[in-house]
């Protein structure tokens, strides 16, 4: 049984005083919920501050990107045993920093190792964008970025894989969860084939793009789809509850089913 995993991405949004307020109006109800694994991913300003007030509650941290080096000249960079003392995982992939930083799935990949090296659990992004997607290329693009992010990494439990279409992404235009289930499915077969089908099966694989409190139940009513990485809605403090709690419910009627 795979433990259902909702996280949400903040990209460069709230100063640390919002970050604060952000957290505070969502701390209680969040821990309350029970069988939902809950992570949030504040700029890295706030990381020192949200990890304070996120200790002895069941919300878990992570960053939104890392640099592959330990330690050294890599001016404006932070490094994942910085993050390693803060946080438990890091967003690694992500396509905005595909997209607008030139991150390459050879960077990527580095970086994935890193992590795993400072004992982070990456959340590796992975998905098509538009053009590939009409050209009926999804899965051919999805294959090549799990192939070479994971090239090289020894099969692990502590991986998390969010399947991400650009096109989806802050659009207000999600998948269908059929769509969705589809190629989560099929990453999963890629997981089999590079590791093997036991950790596979492990292994949570979320999807990411315009899920909200309105969407998230055709998501997670697929038993493939171990959840969300949520974006733009994470950061309403009673959206987030919601995609939580919904998530919670439908994951535990399934398990008793
Ligand atoms: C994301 O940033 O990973 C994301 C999926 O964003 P949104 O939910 O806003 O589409």
């Amino acid at each position: 049984m795979r433990t259902p995993f909702i996280a949400g991405n903040w990209k460069m949004n709230t100063t640390v005083t919002e970050a604060e307020q952000l957290v505070s109006e969502m701390i209680e109800k969040l821990d309350e919920i029970e069988g939902v694994e809950k992570v949030i991913c504040p700029p890295f300003v706030s990381l020192i501050a949200v990890n304070m007030m996120l200790r002895g509650s069941s919300i878990k941290l992570g960053a939104q990107n890392m640099y592959f080096e330990t330690a050294g000249a890599y001016t404006g960079e932070i490094s994942p045993l910085m993050l390693s003392e803060l946080c438990e995982f890091v967003i690694l992939g992500h396509s905005e920093r595909r997209r607008y930083f030139g991150e390459t799935d050879e960077i990527v990949n580095r970086k994935v190792k890193a992590a795993l090296a400072n004992r982070l659990k990456p959340i590796l992004c992975v998905g098509e964008g538009l053009a590939d997607n009409e050209a009926g290329k999804t899965k051919e693009v999805v294959h090549t970025q799990v192939m070479a992010g994971l090239q090289g990494v020894q099969p692990s439990h502590d991986l998390v894989v969010a399947y991400e279409p650009v096109w989806a992404i802050g659009t207000g235009k999600a998948a269908s969860g059929k769509q969705a289930a589809d190629t989560i499915g099929f990453i999963r077969d890629i997981l089999a084939e590079l590791w093997n089908r036991t950790i596979a099966q492990d292994v949570r694989i979320l999807y990411g793009g315009s899920v909200t409190s309105a969407n998230i139940a055709e998501f997670v009513s697929h038993p493939e789809i171990d959840g969300a990485l949520v974006g733009g809605a994470s950061l309403k403090a009673k959206e987030f509850v919601s995609i939580v709690k919904q998530t919670a419910e439908i994951k535990e009627k399934r398990s008793s089913q």
